[in-house]
């Protein structure tokens, strides 16, 4: 029989504003003292009122416009009620009713369009710290940490429009970029500020009903979001093949055995009495709204259509532009670099042309460069500007490939300006036969089996000598003075 997976998402990610979402305190995920970034209002002390940040819901608002998604005038918070230690108020302030956006889609690369149920504002829990020595009795403990309780949280829904795992983790990175896009949240897997559950059901392919599904939670990482589905997919499949029931549950992932395990069965589903949050006046976004809709920057599926059309470029170099900012910023002011000088030098030249040499050095020697020294791309100390030098010093073959690579390590790592550079470090190369001719002299005394060879007919012979002319030069000799030079001496 074939199957079909269904599978829809949850995102949830914390929002990149100043301050908490209710409070005045420090929004700021790297701070790692505990409950540095509490006060009366996220510790839900008595008397304690909450005041809504407006940033925070404008960042909600921005991700649903960039979604195409409906937002309407009037919108509320709600409380949505249960006990855990790491909710000081025994309740969440949240959306239940009336969320900040419906609808909406994302489009994959094969031109599916995965639709959004909604995206509201909450706020998110403290965390809890198990295990670590109590201070009274030096025990195992768990430790309660409120930094994070009442950081802006957006929980994002999509259809069950999904249908494998690869579709799935596509979605979720295509969701991040939107929110990093925006400005809405920095969206780091690794860091928990953006957390991905996957609704998991199978059935019958051709069947119109939903299979029974199973939610996967905690999984901090894109890849291990796509094993955990293509575990899960497999694991229900076998059930129904084994004429077995697939129980609703909640499971988690276990990167070390690679399976999904049991976390709780739905027995235990709450019942979170909503009702709206009364210490907060509902809300009317239509100006938000408005405003945004003129301000929403570039969106990933705009960079991409753009880099295309205007650029030229290939699927590769596109995806790893708009995925990576900087990137992307260094590639567009170096092209505008080298059109400038390609302009002022009066050269006729297919600006296309000076795309490709630009993306091909980037990729390769200059991605090259980066590894060998171990550098951040964000840490490089080599500007555009002297990038695009760099390029129309190899152009004009001013400098050797090789003496191209010593220069560019020298950039990477301490920046400057490469024609300085190459002047200090004796790059330019030299057409001088004179001082050509001393070292190709040397190099057939030094080489004499292999002059015999070159007699010989062999052409392989002529090629090993001219490399021992460049070495001997330190890569400045230019290779072709240096084959005419050689060809004549032999
Ligand atoms: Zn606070």
């Amino acid at each position: 029989m074939e199957y079909e997976p269904v599978i829809g998402l949850e995102i949830h990610a914390e929002l990149a504003t100043a301050s908490k979402m209710f409070c005045r305190c420090k929004n700021d995920p790297d701070e790692t003292g505990p409950n540095k970034n509490v006060c009366p209002v996220c510790l839900a002390h008595p008397g304690t009122l909450p005041v809504a940040n407006e940033d925070a819901i404008r960042k909600v608002i921005a991700v649903g416009l960039a979604l195409g998604a409906e937002v309407p005038d009037k919108s509320q918070f709600d409380r949505k009620n249960y006990f855990y230690p790491d909710l000081p108020k025994g309740y969440q302030i949240s959306q239940y009713e009336h969320p900040l956006t419906r609808g909406g889609f994302i489009t994959l690369a094969s031109g599916k369009k995965v639709r959004i149920t909604r995206v509201h504002l909450e706020e998110d829990t403290g965390s809890l710290i198990h295990g670590s020595p109590s201070a009274s009795s030096g025990q195992p403990a768990t430790l309660v940490d409120f930094n994070r309780a009442g950081i802006p949280l957006m929980e994002l829904v999509t259809e069950p429009d999904l249908r494998s795992a690869k579709e799935a983790r596509e979605a979720a990175e295509e969701l991040q970029l939107i929110f990093q896009y925006v400005g809405a949240s920095r969206a780091r897997m690794q860091k928990g500020e953006m957390r991905v559950e996957a609704n998991v059901s199978v059935r019958q392919k051709g069947a119109k009903e939903f299979g029974t599904k199973v939610e996967l939670k905690n999984i901090n990482s894109f890849k291990f979001v796509a094993s955990a589905i293509e575990y899960e997919i497999k694991r229900q499949i076998k059930l129904i093949e084994n004429g077995e029931k697939i129980e609703q549950q909640t499971r988690g992932w276990d990167e070390a055995k690679q399976e999904t395990f049991l976390q709780r069965s739905k027995e235990s589903a709450h019942d979170y009495r909503y009702f709206p949050e009364p210490d907060l006046p509902p809300l009317d976004v239509a100006h938000i709204r408005e405003e945004l809709k003129h301000h929403l920057p570039e969106l990933p599926v705009q960079k991409r259509a753009r880099f295309k059309e205007q650029y030229g470029l290939d699927g590769e170099a596109i995806e790893l532009f708009v995925r990576d900012k900087k990137m992307a910023e260094f590639f567009e002011e170096t092209v505008s670099e080298l059109q400038a000088w390609l302009a002022s030098d009066g050269k006729e030249t297919e600006p296309r042309n000076a795309y490709k040499l630009v993306r091909n050095y980037m990729l390769s020697d200059l991605s090259r460069a980066l590894d060998e020294k171990n550098i951040a791309f964000d840490d490089m100390k080599a500007d555009p500007e002297n990038f695009a030098e760099l390029i129309t010093l190899v152009a004009e073959k001013k400098i050797s490939s090789r003496g191209a690579k010593d220069l560019l390590a020298h950039m990477v790592e301490l920046g400057g300006d490469p024609h300085e550079i190459a002047k200090d470090k004796d790059l330019f190369q030299t057409s001088d036969s004179g001082e050509l001719e001393a070292i190709v002299k040397k190099v057939i005394e030094d080489n004499a089996s292999a002059v015999v060879e070159y007699k010989a007919g062999k052409q392989n012979a002529l090629q090993f000598l001219v490399g021992q002319a460049m070495k001997a030069s330190r890569g400045k000799g230019n290779p072709e003075t240096i084959r005419e030079i050689l060809a004549k001496s032999l």
